[in-house]
């Protein structure tokens, strides 16, 4: 992780990096097991396609798609289920896959909503954390990075549904966000 004069960057080497550390973490837990994991739309995509590349257990993948921020930069704290699961998680061993997580309010729903279907077990891998802006506790298993409290974007995450496409996660600048 790196600053850099252009601002806070978190290169495509040191993604793949983690990415790989991560599903090596995963798949020794989930040894003779067959994890489902969760994709919450949009932002985790590319996050969850590359994490189940790196997998050397067999797994399964299901989405789920929430309301995001729209064009704002900022929580409302209401999370809405846009697309539900296509299969039941009864009796699964699920970890949710998620891009970020901020105040945690997005999270806590749908650990929440998913524990009262009755997985055998139900875990958090997300790729960024920005603990600082935590609001509520939520369990999160598994983090690829510890973020400051700026406003991410690239590698699945966007502004406006721009930037999702790049190889790398940078800080948006006030600058840029005026501009859009
Ligand atoms: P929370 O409910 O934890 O506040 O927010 C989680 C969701 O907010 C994430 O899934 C993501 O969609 C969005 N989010 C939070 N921080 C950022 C950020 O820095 N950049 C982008 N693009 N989205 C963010």
């Amino acid at each position: 992780m790196t600053k850099k004069e252009g601002g806070f960057l978190i290169s495509e080497e040191d993604i793949k990096k983690r990415v790989k550390e991560l599903a090596d973490q995963i798949s020794k837990d989930y040894e003779g097991k067959q994890p489902l994991l969760v994709g919450i739309l949009k932002g985790a995509f590319i996050f969850l396609a590359d994490l189940i590349r790196e997998l050397s257990v067999d797994a399964e993948v299901d989405f789920l798609a929430v309301s995001s921020y729209g064009k704002a930069t900022e929580t409302s704290g209401e999370v809405k289920i846009l697309k539900d699961l296509s299969e039941s998680v009864e009796g699964r061993d699920v970890v949710i896959v998620e891009d970020i997580v901020d105040t945690g309010l997005t999270l806590r729903y749908l650990y929440d909503l998913l524990k009262t279907r009755k997985p055998a077990s139900l875990r958090i891998c997300a790729l960024l954390d920005k603990k600082e802006r935590r609001q509520v506790d939520v369990p999160v298993d598994y983090v690829g990075f510890e973020v400051p409290d700026l406003f991410l974007v690239g590698y699945g995450l966007d502004f406006a549904e721009k930037y999702r496409q790049l190889k790398y996660i940078r800080e948006l600048t006030p600058e840029e966000v005026k501009n859009i």
